[in-house]
């Protein structure tokens, strides 16, 4: 014998192939194990289209959610509800989103961008949803007033049927056919096989999770936020939620509590804000706690800059301008947000009041959350649940801010369990992603029960690259010059955000031994990163819902004597 190579295979082959093997006996299921890849059981998890039946690409931009959509061109989140409640299908095309976006994705079928990388709002918040995705495509110019885009010569108005596919990262005009996925329909349903296991693609599926469930040492939870997210999740085989972003529950009709906690002049108008907000933030609790009763629920404080949750600067100075202009009385309540808004501005938000410095600066706010997340394990307690909630920190520098405010934390919950007559412990941790809290984790330990790695921001202020713009503007340059592999925000940066990662594990462990350790940023959900943190001893990883099956197959793929993971198709070529 001359020579072998790995044969090549489609995702779906390649599962049912090492199925067949192990039903021969020709290899052993942790063998079969190492014959797929996570990168192959996302292919199967997500619609797709029919290659053979697509055209030229109008347009490409980063594969930010993967999967595949048809639906009409809409430009903003009210035209997508609107007409998503007559049961028409739409893809919400924005030149980024916002937070205010969120109804409208909720209710597209895709997401479309044109500015913006794998760890923006559009990404972030769609993958959460598992919605398709593609994000960055500078080719579009978004006109959002005049509702249209153009790409390639072509202007796509608004109702304008067009097909993304998030897999790839591409935008074709037209309706594109789409194939279903059985392996999702599986997942969904609690991870049932039907039929014969060994002739389809889902008992394949099937018997290697059960192989990577048995193997894999690392714990899979999910970033979940609401009730069905935490179910799903749940389905799906997350043992727990790594990481509940509270900021998506001040959204909606909330955002008018939020504005007027900002707003407020006097404590006890910001008190009044928080007290109205007190009753909606315990009931999200209530719920998540309930889907995920008996697993650990990692709420994290407070961490985007409060602006985020006022309305656009330009937009309000329009409007304002407007009304002037056209001799009528200016808005009172709009006059206000302005100068709120210019009072907040910054220029580098992310590096900005944000994180734990909202919660030791904004009086008031960790007491109502930590209450609200106290009162929620007492209320689930009395109807006879097990909640396990535990409380994180985001964003700290040092040891002196956690220290602050976690005897906050702990004076609230000491309260209301006093007053409830139930005891309320939640183990108060931090998230580790900013540079200088990983150099102190040792110091920082003294006073985290847990860290949860950031691995988000750790990227961004390790590289000094924007989590929000660098992908889009210039990584392709970078990809093409070799400068890196892949985005680092796509996969870990072993050298240098993956070294911070070894040394706080490392340092936080001799500080306290057996402390706890996850990460909680995209990375979590990344074939290639899970084996990292498999090989630097974190505990868990956590990533959205969708992924949670990619993710506990590579922890399995992780935990195998390197022999068999080498046969791997992600590590497949010439031998
Ligand atoms: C992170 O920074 O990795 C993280 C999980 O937090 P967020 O993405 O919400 O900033
Ligand atoms: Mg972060």
């Amino acid at each position: 014998m001359l020579q072998t190579r790995v044969g090549k295979r489609t995702a779906e082959a390649a599962f049912a192939i090492a199925s067949e093997l192990v039903d021969e006996e020709l290899i052993t299921p942790a063998e079969a194990l190492g014959r797929v890849s996570g990168d192959g059981l996302a292919r199967l998890m997500f619609p797709r289209f029919d290659t053979a039946a697509v055209g030229a690409a109008l347009a490409h931009g980063i594969p930010a959610s993967p999967g595949a959509a048809v639906g009409a061109a809409v430009f903003d989140s009210a035209e997508a509800v609107r007409r998503a409640a007559t049961g028409e299908k739409v893809v919400l095309v924005r030149q980024e989103t916002t937070p205010d976006d969120l109804p409208g994705m909720v209710a597209a079928q895709a997401v479309l961008t044109s500015r913006g990388g794998k760890t923006s709002h559009a990404a972030v918040v769609a993958r959460g949803m598992g919605k398709v995705c593609v994000c960055g495509a500078e080719e579009l110019t978004v006109d959002t007033r005049a509702r249209r885009f153009t790409a390639d010569g072509m202007t796509v108005t608004e109702g304008t049927v067009i097909s993304v596919d998030g897999s790839a990262g591409a935008v074709y005009l037209g309706a594109a056919p789409l194939i279903d996925s059985v392996v999702m329909r599986y997942f969904e349903t609690g991870g049932q096989p039907s039929g014969d296991r060994s002739q389809t693609v889902v008992g394949a599926v099937h018997r290697i999770m059960e192989q990577a469930d048995t193997v894999r040492r690392l714990g899979v939870r999910a970033n979940a936020v609401t009730p069905e997210d935490a179910a799903r999740a749940r389905r799906f085989g997350a043992e727990g939620i790594g990481l509940c972003r509270t900021e998506h529950m001040f959204l909606g009709d909330r955002r008018r509590l939020v504005e007027a906690m900002i707003l407020a002049r006097t404590d006890a108008d910001r008190d009044r804000a928080l007290d109205a907000l007190l009753p909606l933030q315990r009931q999200d609790f209530v719920g998540i706690l309930q889907a995920m009763d008996g697993l650990p629920v990692t709420i994290r404080l407070l961490d985007p800059p409060l602006h985020e949750f006022l309305p656009d600067r330009t937009e309000l100075a329009v409007r304002l301008a407007a009304a002037e202009a056209g001799g009528s009385t200016p808005d009172a309540h709009d006059a206000e947000l302005l100068e709120a808004v210019n009072r907040m501005h910054e220029e580098n938000p992310m590096l900005g009041l944000r994180g734990v410095r909202l919660g030791l600066v904004v009086p008031g706010l960790t007491a109502m959350q930590v209450r609200a997340i106290a009162e929620a394990v007492v209320e689930r307690k009395r109807a006879g649940g097990d909640p396990k909630a535990e409380i994180m920190v985001p964003l700290i520098d040092t040891v002196e801010e956690l220290r602050i405010v976690r005897a906050e934390v702990e004076q609230v919950l000491a309260n209301v369990s006093a007053v409830a007559g139930i005891p309320v412990e939640c183990p108060v941790g931090t998230m580790i992603e900013l540079p200088r809290a990983a150099l102190t984790a040792g110091r920082i330990a003294q006073e985290a029960e847990f860290f949860s790695f950031g691995t988000n921001d750790l990227t961004q202020t390790t590289w000094g690259f924007s989590r929000d713009d660098v992908e889009a503007a210039f990584f392709s340059a970078y990809l093409d010059k070799g400068i890196f592999k892949v985005s680092p925000f796509e996969t870990i940066d072993r050298e240098g955000v993956g070294r911070l990662v070894k040394i706080a594990v490392a340092e936080g462990r001799a500080a306290r031994p057996g402390l706890k350790i996850g990460v909680c940023g995209e990375h979590g959900g990344d074939p290639a990163s899970v084996h990292f943190f498999h090989d630097a001893g974190l505990d868990y990883v956590s990533c959205s819902p969708f992924r949670v099956p990619v993710a506990r197959l590579e922890a399995g793929r992780a935990a195998l004597p390197q022999t068999q993971a080498d046969q791997s198709e992600r590590t497949s070529g010439a031998h």
